[in-house]
C-alpha cells in the first residue's frame, strides 16, 4: 500500500491544484451545541453554512464514492466532516473509513471533529491509518469556553456552562496528545469570534503547538441567523490576518480553506459539479445497504398515523413500501410483533419478521434491542412525527433532521441531534 501524504490537498498548499477531496456526509448529529450554529445548516466548524447536505449510510457512500471517482479521478483524500460530528455518529464514520480502507487501499483518510468523543477510536483510526485528523478547538479557558458552547453531552450526561467547556477541553487536548503519540497529522481549527475568542486564539495555537499540532487553521466566524451569537459581526479580514500572524509565531498556517461542504468533491475551491450532485442524489435513494433487497420500511404506531409508540410496547409493525409512479408511500400489511419477555431473542425475532425491511421508525427504543436490529441490517430511527413523511425521507434520502425525536435531555429545544454537525 503507497499512501502519500503529501497529496493531501488541505494540508500541503503545493497540491491543493492537482489532488482533489471528497466529504462522505455520513455524520447528522452532533454531541455539543456551539453558540454560533443553527443547526439547520451545516456545521460550521468545518463547513460553510446556508448548505444542507444529503446523509448517506456507509454503502451508500461507498457507492457514491465509486461514483465519484469515476467522474473525478484526481481524488486523493476521503475526509468525514459532517454534516454533524463524525464521533457523534461513531458506528457510521468507523464502518464508512473501513469500506473504504478495504476497497481504496492507497487513498488518504482524513476526519475532522470537535474532538469530544474521538479518543476511544484512535487506535482503530490509526490501524486504518487514517492520516490526518482536524480538531476544532475554539478556547483553551473554560470560562472563554462557557460563551462559546451552550452544552455537551458526553458518555450520556450532559454538561453546562464551564462545566461542559472544561470536559470537552480536556478530551480535545487528550486527543490531540494521543494523535502525535501514533503519528497522526494532526490540524487544528479555531473559529474566531470577535469579543468572544480573538484575543485568545494565540493562546489556543501556543497550547496545540506545545501538544505537537502540524498546521493550525483560524476561521472566521460565520454570522448564523437564529444562534445565540446572532447579533456578532462577522470578523474584519485585517482581524483574521492579525490573529494569523500571531500564532503563526507558534505553528503553521493554513490559509486556503476553503470552508467545503460536507459533501465536498473535486479541486478544493471548485463547485460540485451537477453531474455528482445527481449522484449523491442517486446514492441517497438506494437502498441503506445496496446489495441487500429491502424494499420495504417498517413502522410503530398507536393509531397508524403518527411515529408515537416505543418498539418495547409495539404489538405490531406496520409495513411500507413506494409507489415508484408517484413516489408516495403506501401501506402493504401489519405484521403481528413476536411476544415480549424473551430476552435478546425477542429482538432477534422482530429482526426476522422485519428482514425484508431497510428501516424501523419508532418513537423509543433502547440500546440492545437497536444494536440486535442494526447487526441485522435494519437502520433504527428515533422519530418524532407523521409516519409518511419519514418513509418518504427514507425512499428519497431526504434530510429528516426535523424528525429526529429530542430526547427529554434536550427538551429545551437545542438538541444537537439534527443537520448541523460536529465537524472539524
Ligand atoms: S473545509 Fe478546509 S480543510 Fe476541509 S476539505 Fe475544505 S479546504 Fe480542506
Ligand atoms: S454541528 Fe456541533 S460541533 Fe459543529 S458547529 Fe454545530 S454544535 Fe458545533
Amino acid at each position: 500500500m503507497t499512501i502519500s501524504i503529501e497529496k493531501h490537498p488541505c494540508f500541503n498548499d503545493a497540491s491543493r491544484h492537482t489532488f482533489g477531496r471528497i466529504h462522505l456526509p455520513v455524520a447528522p448529529k452532533c454531541n455539543i451545541q456551539c453558540n454560533y450554529c443553527n443547526r439547520k445548516f451545516d456545521c460550521l466548524n468545518e463547513n460553510r453554512p446556508g448548505v444542507t447536505s444529503k446523509v448517506l449510510s456507509p454503502h451508500q457512500a461507498l457507492h457514491y464514492l465509486d461514483k465519484a471517482i469515476e467522474l473525478s479521478p484526481n481524488i486523493s483524500v476521503v475526509g468525514i466532516a459532517g454534516p454533524g460530528d463524525p464521533f457523534a455518529n461513531p458506528e457510521e464514520t468507523m464502518e464508512t473509513l473501513r469500506l473504504v480502507r478495504e476497497k481504496y487501499p492507497d487513498m488518504l483518510l482524513c476526519v475532522a471533529t470537535n474532538g469530544l468523543n474521538v479518543m476511544p477510536y484512535i487506535e482503530e483510526l490509526a490501524q486504518l491509518q487514517v492520516s490526518h485528523v482536524t480538531l476544532t478547538i475554539n478556547a483553551v479557558d473554560p470560562e472563554i469556553g462557557s460563551e462559546i458552547y451552550a452544552w455537551v453531552r458526553h458518555r450520556k450526561k450532559m454538561y453546562r456552562d464551564t462545566n461542559a467547556a472544561k470536559i470537552l477541553l480536556e478530551s480535545q487536548l487528550a486527543a490531540l496528545k494521543k494523535l502525535k503519540e501514533i503519528g497522526v497529522t494532526a490540524k487544528v481549527n479555531a473559529i474566531v469570534i470577535p469579543g468572544v475568542n480573538d484575543k485568545h486564539v494565540a493562546e489556543v495555537a501556543k497550547t496545540v503547538a506545545e501538544l505537537g499540532a502540524d498546521i493550525f487553521n483560524c476561521l472566521p466566524y460565520y454570522n448564523t441567523p437564529e444562534t445565540v451569537f446572532e447579533n456578532i459581526a462577522e470578523p474584519h479580514p485585517e482581524m483574521v490576518a492579525s490573529i494569523q500572524r500571531e500564532t503563526e509565531k507558534f505553528l503553521p498556517q493554513m490559509k486556503h480553506c476553503a470552508r467545503c461542504r460536507a459533501d465536498a468533491i473535486g479541486i478544493i475551491g471548485q463547485e460540485n459539479s451537477d453531474e455528482i450532485m445527481k449522484e449523491l442524489q442517486e446514492a441517497s435513494k438506494m437502498p441503506r445497504k445496496p446489495a441487500e433487497d429491502r424494499p420495504y420500511v417498517a413502522a410503530t404506531s398507536m393509531e397508524g398515523v403518527l411515529i408515537n409508540q416505543h418498539l418495547g410496547e409495539a404489538e405490531r409493525f406496520l409495513i411500507y413500501a413506494l409507489d415508484k409512479e408517484t413516489e408516495r408511500p403506501f401501506l402493504v400489511e401489519s405484521r403481528p410483533a413476536p411476544p415480549a419477555g424473551s430476552g435478546t431473542m425477542r429482538w432477534e425475532s422482530v429482526a426476522a419478521v422485519l428482514s425484508d425491511c431497510r428501516a424501523l421508525l419508532v418513537n423509543g427504543v433502547g440500546e440492545s434491542p437497536k444494536k440486535v436490529l442494526v447487526n441485522n441490517g435494519i437502520d433504527v430511527l428515533t422519530l418524532d412525527g407523521v409516519i409518511e413523511d419519514a418513509v418518504i425521507g427514507i425512499f428519497s434520502g431526504r434530510d429528516m433532521s426535523n424528525l429526529i425525536r429530542i430526547s427529554k435531555m434536550h427538551a429545551c429545544k437545542t438538541s444537537c441531534s439534527g443537520t448541523g454537525g460536529g465537524c472539524g
